[in-house]
């Protein structure tokens, strides 16, 4: 299956996804998790990314492109897989599409994740306590957000008016056991 999460920073897509991907044994690409794994590398691009990363604002297009198309051509993602972070931007959306098109593929599954921002700061906060994030504090997280609803928003939108039929909306204040059957159930139904 092809799937995407859109949802928020904080909104427990990364949780989700990482969960869904061990259920149905079909990889997850966090484009996030990605680009911190490029972080340990201490090289030019390293420090590059830091500086963006730990602003809260979205690294450039071309690399997440280029990290996108590597890794959906790899032998790994032959029976699918599951974009969490990605596509960001109008820019990234086209470029998937453009991806999936040239290779005869189509999407399978799309979630969005909604929540009120109120939780997401306090989840962050919450957060950088335990996974001592550079990228988790309250300055960051209003950035973080704030791209998020003038880039991603509105790519999302685009997918629920495109991709209509296997478009889900997600309620993420629920509990992780509640969301995670929820996401399940709904695979099941698209699978028939
Ligand atoms: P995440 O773990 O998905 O919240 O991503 C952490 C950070 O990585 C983001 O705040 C961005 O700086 C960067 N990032 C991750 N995915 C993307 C993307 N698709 N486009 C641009 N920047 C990204």
């Amino acid at each position: 299956m092809k799937i995407i999460f859109f949802g928020p920073p904080g909104s427990g897509k990364g949780t989700q996804a990482k969960l869904f991907s061990e259920e149905i044994g079909i990889p997850h690409l966090s484009t996030g998790d990605i680009l911190r794994e490029k972080l340990k590398f201490k090289d030019k691009l390293s420090i590059k990314l830091q500086k963006i990363m730990s602003s809260g604002n979205l690294v450039s297009d071309s690399l997440l492109n280029e990290i996108i198309s590597d890794k959906l051509s790899s032998n790994d993602c032959l029976n699918g897989f599951i974009l969490d972070g990605y596509p960001r931007t109008i820019a990234q959306s086209d470029f998937l599409l453009s991806f999936l098109k040239i290779n005869n593929q189509r999407l399978d599954l799309i979630f969005d994740f909604e929540i009120d921002f109120k939780i997401i700061e306090k989840r962050i906060l919450n957060r950088s306590k335990e996974e001592r994030r550079s990228d988790d504090n309250l300055d960051v997280i209003k950035t973080r957000l704030d791209a998020y609803m003038k880039e991603t928003f509105p790519v999302s939108k685009f997918y629920s008016e495109k991709f209509r039929d296997i478009y889900f909306t997600i309620d993420a204040s629920k509990d992780i056991e509640e969301i995670s059957r929820e996401l399940l159930k709904i695979s099941k139904k698209v699978e028939i």
